[in-house]
This record gives C-alpha cells, sequence and structure tokens, in this order.
C-alpha cells in the first residue's frame, strides 16, 4: 500500500490473493524463498504515453495511454486493452494481476499485461475512433511484438477498434504479424475469439454444477452487461436450455420474465455491435418486458447469476439479496466484478462460485489459440475450436478443483489463487533472482 499509494482496485485485487497464497506458501515453504510472491506482485514496467488526436470538427483532444506489462514469466505478454473514461493506472495493474494468474491457469504458454486509455468511444464517429486508435498505436507499436506483447480486446475495444490498431501497426512496421488477437477472419483473426469468454464463462457454470450433479438446465439466470462476455454467455446458456431474463448497460437493466430467446438475442447483438443503441430500446420492441433505470439486476430472483459488465458491479448488499432469493451459482465473465464483502458472503455460503480468473478465462485462450493459427498460417475449424475452448474451461476447472478442495465443497477462490500461482511462481524459482 505504502509503495501504491491510492491503487484501490489494484490493493484489493492483490488482497484477494494473498489470503489464499500466503497460507499456501507458508504450508509450502519453498515459496516463501527468494521473495517470488513480492516479486509477482510487481509489474515489469508500466509504460504511460500521451495519446493526441483530431476530432471531426477539427478540435485537438489528449488522453493518457498505458501498457502494463505485468509478467512475461511462463510466455510473451498477453492481455486486452481497455478503452474507457475511467482508465487509471490502479485499474490497470489490477487487470494485469489477474491476467498473471488466469492465464496460467488456461495451462497455456502466457504470459500477462493489460493496458488501455481514458479515452471514451461512446458518442464518437467511426473515423474519430479510426484516429484514436491510429495514435495510439503509434506509440505503443514501439512496445509490442509477436512475441513480445500481444494486445487484444476489453471494453470498449471490439472488432472495429482492433482493426484500427492492427492497421495501424501494419503500416508502422511495415510487416504482417499477428501482434494483436480478436482481428477480423479476413486477416488473422480466429473463429470462434468473440463469442470465447461468454462462452467459457456458461461452460465453467456447467463444469461447476455438474461437479455436484446438476446442471444448468433450465436454471434462471440473471446477467448484467450487454457487451461482448454478457450477450455471448446469455447465447451459450440458452443453448444449453437455461432461462435467461435480464441484461443490462451502464443506463440501467431489462427484466424480461418470459425469457430472452435466440431471436430476442439476435435483435440485441443487432443493437449493441451494429447500432451501438441503448439498453432500454430493447422494451421498445419486447414490450412485455421492463426497464429499471440506474441499477444492477440482482434484486431479481434467479438460480444463477452472471456479472458481465465491470470491477466492483456487485456490491456486498447485492450478493446478500442474491443469496436469499435461492441463488446457488455465480460465474463472473467480468473481471473483479464482486467486491470484497460480497465474496466472503459467497465463500460462505459455498456456494459454486467462480472468481472472473477462472470463469472468464477462455478469451485469452482462444487469443493463445489464435496466436497459434498465425504462427502456423492456418485457421481451425470451428468446431474444433469449440471442442479446444470446451476442454480449456474443464482443465481450469479441474485446476481449481484440485487446488480448492475442502471437505464438503469446492472453494474456487483458493483453488483458482494457487493453481494459477504455482506455475508462474515456480518459473520465477527457476530464473533465479531477476
Ligand atoms: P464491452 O465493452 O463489450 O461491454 C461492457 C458492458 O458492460 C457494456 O454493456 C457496458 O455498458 C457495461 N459497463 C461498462 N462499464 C460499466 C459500469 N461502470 N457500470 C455498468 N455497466 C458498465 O466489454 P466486454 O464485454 O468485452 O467486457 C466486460 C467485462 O469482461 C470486463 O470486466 C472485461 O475486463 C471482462 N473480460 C472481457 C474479455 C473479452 O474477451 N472481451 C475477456 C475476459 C474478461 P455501456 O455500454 O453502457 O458502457
Amino acid at each position: 500500500i505504502r509503495r501504491n499509494p491510492g491503487e484501490t482496485e489494484f490493493h484489493q485485487a492483490v488482497e484477494e490473493v494473498a489470503e489464499v497464497v500466503i497460507p499456501f506458501a507458508q504450508a509450502n515453504p519453498e515459496y516463501l524463498e527468494s521473495s517470488v510472491i513480492t516479486r509477482l506482485t510487481e509489474p515489469d514496467r508500466a509504460v504511460i504515453f500521451r495519446v493526441t488526436w483530431e476530432d471531426d470538427r477539427g478540435e485537438v483532444h489528449v488522453n493518457r495511454g498505458y501498457r502494463v506489462q505485468f509478467n512475461n514469466a511462463i510466455g510473451p505478454y498477453k492481455g486486452g486493452l481497455r478503452f474507457h473514461p475511467s482508465v487509471n493506472l490502479s485499474i490497470l495493474k489490477f487487470l494485469g494481476f489477474e491476467q498473471v494468474l488466469k492465464n496460467s491457469l488456461t495451462t497455456l504458454p502466457l504470459g500477462a499485461a493489460k493496458g488501455g486509455a481514458d479515452f471514451d468511444p461512446k458518442g464518437k464517429s467511426d473515423r474519430e475512433v479510426m484516429r484514436f486508435c491510429q495514435a495510439f498505436m503509434t506509440e505503443l507499436s514501439h512496445h509490442i511484438g509477436p512475441n513480445r506483447d500481444i494486445p487484444a480486446g476489453d471494453i470498449g475495444v471490439g472488432t472495429r477498434e482492433i482493426s484500427y490498431l492492427f492497421g495501424q501497426y501494419k503500416r508502422m512496421s511495415q510487416e504482417f504479424a499477428g501482434v494483436l488477437t480478436g482481428k477480423e477472419l479476413s486477416f488473422g483473426g480466429s473463429l470462434i475469439r468473440t463469442e470465447a469468454t461468454g462462452y467459457g464463462c456458461a461452460y465453467f457454470m456447467q463444469e461447476m454444477l455438474e461437479h455436484r450433479g446438476d446442471s444448468v438446465e433450465g436454471k434462471t439466470c440473471v446477467i448484467s452487461g450487454s457487451g461482448n462476455v454478457a450477450l455471448y454467455c446469455a447465447e451459450k446458456l440458452i443453448s444449453l436450455g437455461a432461462h435467461v431474463i435480464t441484461l443490462s448497460d451502464s443506463s440501467g437493466f431489462i427484466h424480461d420474465s418470459d425469457g430472452i430467446d435466440a431471436h430476442k438475442l439476435a435483435w440485441l447483438k443487432d443493437l449493441k455491435f451494429r447500432r451501438r443503441g441503448r439498453i432500454e430500446a430493447y422494451c421498445e420492441e419486447f414490450p412485455d418486458a421492463h426497464f429499471y433505470p440506474d441499477s444492477p439486476p440482482w434484486t431479481v430472483t434467479c438460480d444463477l447469476a452472471f456479472p458481465c459488465a465491470t470491477q466492483n458491479e456487485l456490491s456486498e448488499d447485492d450478493a446478500e439479496c442474491l443469496l436469499q432469493n435461492g441463488c446457488i451459482g455465480v460465474a463472473e465473465g467480468a473481471n473483479m466484478p464482486s467486491t470484497k464483502g460480497a465474496i466472503r458472503l459467497f465463500r460462505e455460503a459455498k456456494i459454486s462460485y467462480g472468481p472472473g480468473k477462472a470463469a472468464n478465462a477462455g478469451g485469452v485462450a482462444v487469443s493463445g489459440f489464435e496466436m497459434s493459427q498465425n504462427s502456423m498460417r492456418m485457421a481451425w475449424t470451428r468446431e474444433d475450436l469449440e471442442d479446444r475452448l470446451r476442454k480449456t474451461m474443464c482443465k481450469v476447472h479441474s485446476e481449481c478443483v484440485e487446488y480448492g478442495q475442502e471437505k464438503d465443497h469446492v472453494d474456487y477462490v483458493k483453488g483458482a489463487n494457487i493453481g494459477g500461482f504455482i506455475k508462474v511462481a515456480d518459473a520465477m524459482l527457476d530464473f533465479g533472482v531477476v
């Protein structure tokens, strides 16, 4: 805390990990050697830079760009870029730190990084977004490379932004290199990358429930967010026979007690991905649904909850409400969406609670597959990739069980943190004091 004053999100992420990793290290003293835990909490480097761009009226704007390269002990730096006005060093350090353990859990050779800018793509024209992305990449290109650091998307960075960023990198480097993931299929993207985080989150919930002899089929599900992760999580849950009744954005949530089906979801994808509209419009198209402004959906009675919007969107009070209403499982599509108090309640209640670093690892796993396909100059089929994604989520789940099994339940927080920690810590210890 003394070394990182004011970085509250970063402190929160480190504390959650330290609470289980320190007792583990005390029981396994080789992990107390060479300050490996402290070294893990310090990024390799953080680059901060000015991004200057011109809007459609010729006015000049200045934003702040970042890349936090956290740890490359087990592979090149890998992690998303976030464009959102709330972006700051604390948020990117928490995301980068989470990414270290998540990428390790996938069992793929991926290090960890996170980056972005305090730029808000909302309300900007395509040309303005393009000029911003080009200015951002002009500086970022000095720090990344296909064997060095391979960014991807995150909040506010989807296929459109990745395309502009890739175009600028290609122009500057004069090379066609797999330096970003989440690309369009026509220039090296992978099938199911867009769907992977949401699908993976639904698979992870299925794994947790199957482990206790249950299934998502027929369960009522509450989802927050309506971006990339939320909509594809909804899609997979619907195909697994679940009843999805809410989605949200930063203006509020919609509740459709009839259930969001494939037809309604297709309409939502068009609203969010093409027209870039607000969630409230759903109730004009489907008038039996209700819109609740300025609140998250956690008061709605459900069996399963999927926070898929942003950090700290599910408070201790929300967790209490979910538990009182009979919720038996929570899988985090977003990174660190539950506050410390909420996590404590979920763990005490011993429900199936899958923290983000395990439940949303499907996205980075398919990014890893995109890198493999780019290196081989090949494209795998949808069936092959879906199969690999399902197997990866199954492996992540098994690792959580291996390290998190308690007498009468699985503590997924413990399992994910220890499972992710061991591989990276072992590599760092093997490297000596570096
Ligand atoms: P998107 O930008 O596609 O969607 C984000 C969604 O969350 C939008 O509906 C947005 O609403 C909502 N949201 C954002 N900020 C807030 C807020 N402060 N309050 C309420 N709602 C908010 O992002 P993604 O779906 O890609 O990412 C969502 C989460 O998943 C993030 O935590 C991200 O780090 C995590 N994640 C994403 C991965 C990926 O592959 N994309 C991989 C692993 C994790 P609005 O449009 O109104 O802002």
